[in-house]
């Protein structure tokens, strides 16, 4: 262990390094080596913190000797004596994960304080409250993250002390008040049987163990698991030279951005304390103000902060995320990192700097994931909509939510995984309640900025949020809120507006939102990098709109059941259903044709010019029919009102009679799909006849129209080869009509393994396949899709039998073996085969990078999931 070199001052350090000094300790560095005001310090690496879980004594007897080399440089650097007598060094020590996790885990500031060194504070500053001030804030730190005390205890003594002094604010203690506190703490210390450490280097050493150890609380363990973060990195600890902001009127601390991390409008925006620590404004304790206002209470930091805050971003590229305090008039950049921001501001911004020239299109597609797509999707409230304000508050992350209010993490949890709306209300709320926040649709807090906790989390799981919401009178214990006059218990419904900081009463109806020019050209830029089209599943003519509206490419599956499934049709259809022999068939389906065709009009229409992939019927017809038990109750009720006679009853016994026929022990594994449409061919013959009817109608008109008849659930040779040949002789009988070629193709879909794997000859006939991956993982693993999610798949997922929940993630492994086989094959059969994807998993990212693997012409998804899917084409070619 010994040689390793554990300590690195900022010389030795840049921006590149930061999975061994951590973002923050390498972004420290490289502020340094540029020449920016950084207080002096030096950074412990990540490396020393995997060691220290291996050995932690050997491990800090190792690096011991380095820190005491480079406090002594710091000595040097500073003129302070760490522990010193006069002129006392500080420090602050702080986490720093190659990751950012924010507020995750541990900082201690003002170490170096004791008996000794808090006289010397005071002489060395002139200002007596000032260190006693430090003192207490520290001991309070110290005891909470270092001895793991309850930190309730040390406030319920310090508003005790502001009651006995008669003010409300921790600035406004005097100096005397502070002693007494600062006494009363460390008897509170002595009671729980530890004596607080006076020995400057002991709180050195315990507070780097410290935030060794904070890499594995419960809550930072939470934070890696829902954000993907691995367990392995470690974190580095940075140990910097105190600076302060609590020194007076010209002193005070801030947290700012280079653009709106809400909307992403390049303005410089945060907030700032005046007279204050860090703490202060991060904690949301106290309501920060403004960046704006600090132009004119310190006009010169001001023009200071813009100068270097531009200069950060114009190096990093990136909008910043800057601490900055300002001691006595000069300002000091504690941390800069790329800034967390919504979705909507990830757009803007990224397309921004493509115009500003600072990144490349392909950076700016890069920096958009599609997760931050998903959320721009997320409803809104109609801006049109009015209604009653109930309390207003900071817009903190946008976006609108409805939930029932409910003021404890723990219980957020417990009703979030019970499928129920909430909305997490806290007074402020702290990383021991990312659980909460988790499981909330939003969060709406009474203190705290637009920096608060709250709000950065929040931004970062894409929840809607309103902080700082100061009208909101919390009451914990007795589990209510009250606001202008009304009182609001657990439970009750409200719908918070994180987009305009609104609260309101009970449920208000949500939006989805529309797209923003930004946005499209972002997508725009996508479509020049990704290799995969991406298509959609639509069956009606608005969908269609839709997704052709947000960029799909063609329609990959219009599943025809559903057409029948609509009110007016759905009598006509079980008509047809309940039919006995093939005449009063024909009748019913002569019926339905007409308003197939007339849908078939409006999605041709909608796609001119683009391929539609029409789906022969597919479900088993008992699908069609109202369920057993309803028509026989409905039955009953007829014959107690003497009507068991009527045209009704004898049509429900017909349909009952129907069901109980069309009965199977395993339907989707039964008569569905080209099964129906080989032993009831006029099913086929009919939609084959309303697809060919919109096309020569609209081809007459000068429409330019390209329809796929797709089968489902073909596992044969035969089978193909019949319903092509059914489809070619229907086809030429149109042609023949029109005079012209009808641009048409006949393929499958590939949904259950015989099918994949005798590709080769299905490829003969058919001229495009499809993956219909929800069946095929369905019939792969011989998971019932309708129910394996409840029953056992969430279950098999926790236990890391399967690594996702294969209805969601492509199983690359088991279905996209066979993927792979159905591809190889049927392009070796036909060269210029057309393969794409109609599954769920067409939507879904990772699936989508396989089947940017396999080389697929197409990923066919639902219309709201097309943006997400043209983002993760790119992502998938970059
Ligand atoms: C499939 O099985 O993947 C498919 C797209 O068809 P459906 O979901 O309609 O069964
Ligand atoms: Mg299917």
């Amino acid at each position: 262990m010994s040689g390793e070199k554990w300590v690195y001052e900022y010389e030795h350090g840049s921006a590149e390094m930061k999975g061994l000094l951590g973002g923050k300790g390498a972004n420290l560095a490289q502020m340094w080596n540029i020449g920016l005001p950084v207080p002096p310090g030096f950074i412990i690496t990540t490396e020393a913190c995997k060691a220290y879980w291996v050995d932690p004594r050997g491990l800090m007897d190792s690096v011991w000797p380095q820190v005491s080399d480079a406090v002594a440089r710091l000595e040097e650097r500073t003129g302070k004596v760490f522990g010193g007598e006069r002129n006392p060094l500080l420090v602050s020590v702080r986490s720093g994960a190659p990751v950012s996790m924010p507020g995750m885990m541990d900082t201690i500031l003002n170490l170096g304080l004791n008996e000794t060194t808090v006289k010397a504070l005071a002489e060395a500053s002139g200002d007596e409250r000032f260190a006693w001030d430090s003192y207490r804030r520290f001991i309070q730190m110290f005891s909470d993250v270092v001895l793991g005390l309850e930190i309730g205890e040390f406030e319920f003594l310090l508003s005790r002390a502001k009651g006995e002094q008669g003010c409300s604010y921790d600035h406004q203690l005097t100096a005397d008040s502070l002693k007494k506190l600062v006494g009363q703490y460390l008897r509170l210390v002595e009671s729980k049987g530890i004596s607080f450490p006076t020995d400057p280097w002991d709180q050195l050493r315990s507070a780097v163990e410290a935030v060794f150890k904070s890499w594995n609380t419960p809550r930072a363990v939470t934070y890696r698991n829902i954000h993907k973060i691995p367990d392995d990195l470690g974190t580095a600890v940075c140990v910097v030279s105190m600076v302060y902001g609590n020194l007076g009127e010209d002193c005070g601390t801030g947290v700012c951005f280079t653009r709106d991390p809400s909307t992403g409008e390049k303005r410089l925006y945060g907030e700032f304390l005046v007279n204050a620590q860090g703490e202060d404004v991060v904690a949301g304790i106290r309501t920060p103000r403004p960046i704006s206002d600090l132009k004119d209470a310190m006009p010169e930091v001001y023009s200071e902060l813009v100068r270097l805050t531009d200069l950060l971003e114009r190096h990093y590229r990136d909008m910043q995320d800057i601490e900055f305090t300002v001691e006595r008039g000069k300002l000091y950049l504690l941390q800069t990192r790329n800034g967390k921001r919504t979705a909507k501001a990830a757009v803007k911004v990224a397309v921004d700097m493509v115009r500003e020239g600072l990144i490349s299109q392909e950076e700016a597609v890069k920096r958009v994931t599609p997760d931050q797509v998903e959320q721009l999707l997320h409803p809104q409230l109609d801006p049109s909509l009015k209604f009653d304000v109930l309390a207003k508050g900071l817009p903190a992350s946008p976006g609108a939510a409805v939930g029932k209010v409910v003021f404890d993490a723990d219980e957020a949890e417990r009703m979030g995984k019970n499928g129920e709306d909430v909305i997490l209300v806290r007074p402020e709320t702290t990383p021991d309640d990312i659980h909460g926040l988790f499981a909330a649709r939003g969060i709406l807090t009474s203190h705290g900025g637009m920096t608060s906790h709250a709000a950065v989390v929040a931004r970062g799981l894409g929840k809607p949020c309103v902080s700082g919401c100061e009208a909101l009178d919390i009451d914990l214990a007795k589990g209510v809120m009250r606001v202008g006059g009304k009182e609001i218990r657990r439970h009750e419904v409200i719908t918070i507006d994180g987009s305009r900081g609104l609260v309101a009463y009970g449920a208000l109806p949500l939006v989805q939102p529309s797209f923003t020019e930004d946005f499209r050209e972002l997508l725009s830029f996508a479509d020049r990098v990704s290799k995969l089209e991406v298509w959609a599943n639509a069956d009606t003519p608005e969908d269609a709109e839709r997704a052709r509206g947000f960029g799909a490419k063609g329609i990959g599956l219009c599943r025809t059941e559903h057409m029948f499934m609509q009110a007016d049709r759905l009598p006509v259809m079980q008509e047809m259903v309940a039919s006995t022999d093939r005449d009063e068939r024909l009748e019913a389906l002569g019926k339905l044709k007409v308003m197939q065709k007339e849908d078939f009009v409006g999605i041709f229409k909608a796609m001119e010019g683009l391929p539609v992939t029409v789906r022969l019927l597919d479900p088993p017809l008992h699908e069609f029919l109202p369920k057993v038990p309803e028509m026989t109750e409905r039955l009953e009720e007829l014959i107690a009102q003497g009507k068991g006679d009527s045209p009704e009853a004898c049509k429900i016994r017909v349909l009952i009679q129907r069901a109980e026929s069309l009965k199977e022990a395993n339907p989707m594994l039964g008569f569905r799909g080209c099964r129906l449409g080989i032993i009831y061919p006029e099913i086929y013959e009919m939609q084959v006849e309303a697809i060919f009817e919109a096309v020569v109608e609209l081809m007459r008109q000068g429409v330019e129209v390209y329809p796929d008849i797709m089968m489902p659930l073909v596992g044969t040779y035969e089978e193909m080869r019949r319903l092509r040949e059914m489809v070619d002789r229907m086809a030429q009988r149109f042609e023949a009509e029109l005079g012209r070629k009808i641009p048409y193709m006949v393929g499958t879909m590939i949904e259950v393994p015989r099918a994949a794997l005798i590709a080769g000859d299905l490829a003969k006939e058919a001229e495009f396949f499809s993956f219909g991956t929800n069946d095929l993982t369905q019939t792969t693993f011989g998971y019932s899709r309708d129910d394996a999610e409840g029953k056992f798949l969430a279950e098999y997922v926790r236990m890391h039998i399967l690594g996702d929940n294969p209805f969601h993630v492509l199983d690359r492994s088991g279905v996209g073996r066979l993927l792979e086989i159905a591809v190889s094959e049927g392009r070796a059969q036909r060269e210029d085969i057309q393969i794409g994807i109609c599954g769920e998993h067409g939507g879904n990212p990772k699936s989508i990078a396989f089947c940017h693997r396999l080389g697929l012409k197409y990923v066919s998804c639902s219309p709201f999931r097309v943006p997400v899917a043209r983002l993760a084409a790119a992502h998938a070619a970059m």
